[in-house]
């Protein structure tokens, strides 16, 4: 067992990540992050209990990840290459919140070799077993449906304009899944209740991206949802059952889809 993610290992093609899921954040790092940061408000609340009766109806693996996001983003290339240059985007270790202000405390951002540090102790664990997975997947089924969930408040000035749509899918233009999965999928999310759209803002992150490999069966898509419609969008960022039970069978649709289109594919 890891200490850096959570992993329920199953026994169907499909395989869930969780990369903004976790809350930790280490104490010689929290000592120096600012006050708002310390409510951890840029997380993807509750998306493992979102996702986890209908993981565990359809044997989905899930990989779900410890620590916060501002300790090291797990969905940006190690690098630092941007995900969408040109546009406000949030760093491999961050050093703003969401809103644009600091994360940390004046001088106390990480410098290179912190950010390194990190690197080899909070990113890699985590895709040294995304990577472990997807082999094992494509050993026992001969493809691999990857889905990298997220959420995100409804209204971010910074990164779109107005209220975001609920179901944002996200295949890097085209690149990460094959299309007529995708087009399956969409027509789910366009006769659903909600709004949706396909690589708009969202347009899946470096998890999607990189692993994502169509012509090796491995498709991947990132599913980003407007949080409003599970959850409370201020603190305490409580959890809202009854809100989440209706999403959860849109959700689940979408999932089965995949796992229906699959298994029509000719290996
Ligand atoms: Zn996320």
């Amino acid at each position: 067992m890891s200490d850096i993610f959570t992993l329920k290992r199953r026994s169907s093609p499909l395989l869930l990540s969780q990369p903004h899921a976790g809350i930790e954040i280490p104490a010689s790092i929290e000592r120096r992050i600012a006050e708002p940061a310390k409510a951890r408000p840029d997380t993807d609340w509750h998306i493992d209990r979102l996702y986890s009766d209908m993981a565990e109806t359809l044997e989905a693996t899930v990989l779900t990840a410890r620590y916060s996001r501002y300790v090291i983003d797990l969905n940006r290339d190690p690098d630092g290459v941007s995900l969408y240059p040109g546009q406000s985007v949030t760093e491999l270790c961050p050093t703003t919140l969401f809103d644009n202000s600091p994360l940390y405390l004046g001088g106390e951002e990480p410098g290179e070799e912190e950010i390194e540090t990190r690197r080899g102790v909070f990113w890699q664990p985590y895709h040294d077993a995304l990577l472990e997975e997807i082999d094992r997947i494509k050993e026992m089924h001969g493809y691999v449906l990857l889905y990298d969930c997220h959420s995100i408040r409804s209204v971010l000035p910074r990164f779109f304009d107005g209220r975001l749509p609920t179901l944002n899918l996200g295949t890097g233009n085209g690149i990460s899944a094959d299309p007529l999965m995708m087009r399956r999928v969409e027509n789910i999310a366009s006769a659903s209740p909600y709004s949706h759209a396909l690589n708009g803002r969202f347009k899946g992150g470096y998890i999607t991206r990189h692993y994502g490999d169509p012509a090796n069966n491995i498709h991947a898509l990132q599913m980003e949802l407007a949080q409003a419609d599970y959850m409370e969008e201020v603190l305490p960022f409580t959890y809202l059952p009854a809100k989440a039970e209706i999403l959860q069978p849109t959700l689940q649709l979408i999932l089965e889809t995949m796992l229906d289109w699959g298994r029509r594919q000719p290996m």
